[in-house]
């Protein structure tokens, strides 16, 4: 295949060839579905789903598999052996609800959020809860090849020291790690670097039987253990953000080689940090952002997706909502470009030759793009520049069919060009379109007066209403 991804295995820029020929098999780490899903988890995810569709787009039979974390990721999380308490149970305590409800509540939205900002559906959506088996067999696994060991009433460890590999991916050899100090010695473990594959705990909300004793799995475990299912011991790609290089990443790969299941993934693709106004996003300093905190503020799922795509999944990203707006105006001009033609394209006229090698040579360039390392930005110059042109020129019947087809080229990347919203009419409330059906009878009725006052009232609601030559239309205010 033609397409470059930077692998952060090796450090470098790698042809993407794949494993079995024409086939793509490809593992996203997905949500812990504890809380809303906010913009930083979206990029990451995003980027997953620009591959996908690129893989598509050039003809491979594509395997997608994005798991979904619902047990067993504890709050601190930085260090292979995590500490403190389960999200979920965290956030059920809060909630008042049961864990398993939590899990079903977060993983609906997540679900809902990658539906507006129109992500293609992963191939399967495996739970962690529903592979408890899958776990257990893989950890039997490790402690018959001596990679793994109980420690009775307490669980099962990785036996660090006794994979090579560990350190492969992010540099954190046991070297590196024994200079930092952050590692807290446990005296029922062999070393402070192993982890946690299986742990007893019978006041945990979420547990099951294991021939260790009833608990819960360690959090690294589940994505070997699915990926392994799903997707068999070796495939193409594994991504996720930046974050899950260390710990999460590093344990997967010594879990799933230190098995014998397979070499695992050959290329890894990492999603870097957003940032929003310069700062990591957090929810003490307002600058935290939850996909639905976009749509309630009145954007559309193809604004916010253009917004999370459009600089290089590799660049650090600055999300700020004056980019947003902007980045809105820009996906805009492109739209109504569309609409110019799909209105023009049944008039009779036919292609010149110049639009039709301009097009061509557009084309490749996109592609071009595309298939260097995801360089996005490159792609949206390239699709801009004709957008431009196309503007100018304003082809029409075969010219402007020709025009749709480029974009729907370029749109099969993007998604947001084509997409279409739910009818705007629907968003707004009962109470709202009530008071413009008033006003419009006021207008009939020539009570100016009135017709005021509801325009207004619409108004204080966020609603502006416009009356131009073909009637009356209205849009939200932000
Ligand atoms: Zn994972």
């Amino acid at each position: 295949m033609t397409l470059k991804l930077w692998n952060t295995m090796a450090n470098t820029l790698e042809e993407i060839d794949p494993i079995v020929a024409g086939e793509i098999r490809m593992y996203n780490c997905g949500p812990t579905v504890y809380s809303d899903p906010h913009i930083g988890n979206f990029r990451s995810f995003l980027m997953a789903d620009l591959l996908r569709r690129v893989v598509d787009q050039r003809g491979f039979k594509t395997t997608q598999i994005m798991n979904i974390t619902d047990v067993g990721h504890l709050t601190t999380d930085d260090v292979a052996d995590a500490t403190g308490e389960d999200k979920l149970e965290k956030k059920a305590r809060e909630e008042g609800l049961d864990p398993f409800e939590i899990a079903r509540n977060y993983e609906k939205i997540f679900h809902d959020n990658a539906e507006q900002l129109h992500l293609r559906k992963a191939h399967a959506y495996p739970r962690a809860t529903d592979h408890i088996p899958e776990m257990i067999t893989m950890i039997e696994q490790l402690i018959e090849r001596g990679h793994a060991y109980e420690v009775p009433g307490v669980g099962v460890y990785f036996r660090v020291q006794s994979f090579d590999q560990y350190g492969c991916l992010s540099g954190n050899t046991l070297e590196n790690l024994d200079s930092g100090s952050r590692i807290a010695v446990d005296d029922r473990k062999e070393s402070p670097h192993d982890f946690a594959l299986w742990k007893i705990d019978e006041k945990h909300l979420m547990q099951w039987d294991s021939p260790w004793g009833r608990g819960f799995p360690g959090w690294h475990i589940e994505c070997s253990a699915m990926s392994h299912k799903y997707l068999g011991g070796t495939f193409d790609i594994h991504t996720g953000g930046e974050d899950n290089i260390f710990p999460h990443h590093e344990c997967e790969i010594a879990q799933s080689v230190g098995s014998g299941v397979g070499e695992f993934a050959k290329v890894w693709v990492h999603a870097r940090h957003l940032l929003v106004d310069g700062e990591k996003m957090s929810k003490s300093k307002g600058n935290f952002f939850t996909i639905n905190d976009l749509f309630e503020k009145g954007y559309q799922g193809y604004e916010i997706r253009y917004s999370l795509i459009n600089s290089h999944y590799r660049q650090p990203m600055n999300f700020t909502l004056q980019g947003l707006e902007g980045d809105s105006k820009a996906i805009q001009r492109i739209r109504s470009l569309r609409e110019k033609l799909q209105a023009a394209e049944s008039e009779s006229a036919t292609a010149t030759e110049d639009l039709q090698q301009r097009l061509q040579s557009a084309r490749r360039s996109f592609d071009d793009c595309i298939d260097d390392d995801l360089n996005i930005s490159g792609a949206l110059g390239v699709l801009h520049e004709e957008v431009r042109w196309l503007g100018r020129e304003e082809p029409a019947g075969e010219g402007a069919g020709q025009a749709l087809e480029f974009l729907r080229h370029c749109d099969e990347i993007l998604g947001v060009i084509f997409v279409e919203e739910e009818s705007a009419e629907e968003e707004l409330s009962e109470e709202c379109m009530g008071w413009i059906r008033d006003r419009e009878q006021a207008r009939k009725d020539k009570d100016w007066a009135l017709a005021d006052e509801l325009r207004d009232r619409l108004k204080d609601a966020g609603v502006l209403i416009e009356d131009g030559p073909e009637g009356t239309t209205w849009s939200r205010i932000r």
